[in-house]
């Protein structure tokens, strides 16, 4: 084997992954498509709201928060309705992460240099029952710096280890196929792409200029979304949402391409949750654009008003913040493409941020 473990993918997960795994002595060959400048993916972009239950920052504000009311809300919104079959390790893994959320995950961050603003955002409050869709309470804990806060540990690591001889990061490497044999996958092989000298975000020449193939006892996976797969995001559009918008904007680079699931699925991984797809109703066209369609969503305070393509107000709790698949699915069902979000200078001044600019 040339290494224990092969990492596809530089984004937060794959930096995570790498990182933890060469913090135990293990040998790790990180792999992405796009050059060293979009290192920490979109996580970069990201307001950096990071879900934390029962924290200081909470406590501070008086907001009484708890793993079991976390737990319920977790239910509430995941839905789990397939329990026999792809929620099962869905659902182990929530259960895991409520729990994680609730214990080590802050002072793990915290012990990085991490640090959160001491003002905790409500990200989807639902509005609905207490079983139904929601965060009860606030928990979106906003870390300084936001997206490049986050990103700048894990980088910092990664450096660390790449010096030390534990992680070897290759940049322009995009892995094309997962090895099997016996069933079990034994390492990658791809293409190694030109040099590219675009800024982040931007995306980058596909142009080929060799090949390569690595094995390794283990391979994580960890190539992000499909944001900016329109094609993709069509093909598996939920019909509970109606018929997909005739125009989206990507909330993401151009490298959120999808195209490692297929890879995955052909070497005999199942993809889970093709349906549950996350969108923001609340999107603006980025007036000076990092990629094709750039999309930055409003993150509203809750004095705006919202208003259908007519001019009527959406029914509760189809509120900005509070439900955005909700008020998606509002939207679609009113054969509009279009609402209306209302608000003066002062709303602007007092309640805006803006995420992915
Ligand atoms: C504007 C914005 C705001 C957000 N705000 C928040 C927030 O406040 N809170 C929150 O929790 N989340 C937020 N998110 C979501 C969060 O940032 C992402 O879910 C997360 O960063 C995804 O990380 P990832 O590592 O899984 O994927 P990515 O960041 O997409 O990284 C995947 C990497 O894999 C590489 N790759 C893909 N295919 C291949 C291949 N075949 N070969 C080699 N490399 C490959 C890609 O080039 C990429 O570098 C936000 C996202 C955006 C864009």
């Amino acid at each position: 084997m040339d290494y224990d473990v092969i990492v596809v993918g530089a984004g937060l997960a794959g930096l995570v992954t790498a990182t933890e795994i060469a913090d135990s002595g293990i040998k790790v060959l990180l792999l992405d498509q796009e050059p060293e400048s979009s290192l920490g993916g979109q996580a970069w972009w990201s307001f950096g709201g990071l879900f934390l239950v029962n924290s200081p920052e909470q406590r501070r504000m008086g907001i009484k928060d708890s793993t079991e009311l976390a737990w319920q809300d977790w239910l509430g919104t995941a839905g789990f309705d397939r329990e026999e079959d792809e929620d099962i390790w869905g659902k182990k893994w929530a259960r895991a992460y409520v729990e994680f959320a609730a214990g080590e995950k802050r002072e793990w961050l915290h012990n990085m240099g991490v640090r959160f603003f001491p003002v905790v955002g409500w990200a989807e409050r639902g509005g609905y029952l207490a079983d139904g869709h929601g965060n009860s309470v606030p928990r979106f804990h906003i870390v300084w710096g936001t997206g490049p806060g986050i990103v700048a540990p894990f980088e910092r690591k990664l450096r660390e280890h790449i010096k030390n001889g534990l992680i070897e990061y290759r940049s322009r490497h995009r892995v094309d196929r997962l090895l099997t044999r016996n069933g079990a996958v034994e390492g990658v092989s791809g293409s190694i792409l030109e040099p590219s000298t675009v800024s982040r975000g931007e995306a980058s020449s596909r142009e080929i200029i060799g090949e390569f193939e690595f094995k390794a006892t283990i391979v994580a996976v960890t190539s992000g979304g499909i944001g900016a797969n329109h094609d993709l995001i069509r093909k598996n559009w939920p019909s509970r949402l109606g018929t997909p918008p005739r125009q989206m904007l990507s909330g993401v680079p151009a490298h959120v391409d999808g195209r490692m699931l297929a890879i995955t699925e052909d070497a005999g991984g199942r993809i889970v949750n093709r349906d549950r797809m996350w969108h923001y109703t609340e999107g603006i066209k980025n007036w000076n654009p990092v990629w094709n369609l750039h999309g930055i969503r409003i993150l509203p305070g809750p004095s705006s008003i919202w208003l259908d393509a007519k001019g009527r107000r959406f029914p509760a709790p189809n509120f900005p913040g509070f439900d955005t698949l909700g008020t998606l699915e509002a939207i679609q069902k009113t054969g509009y493409s279009y609402s209306w979000f209302i608000l003066t200078q002062k709303i602007i001044e007092r309640e805006f941020a803006l995420s992915g600019s």
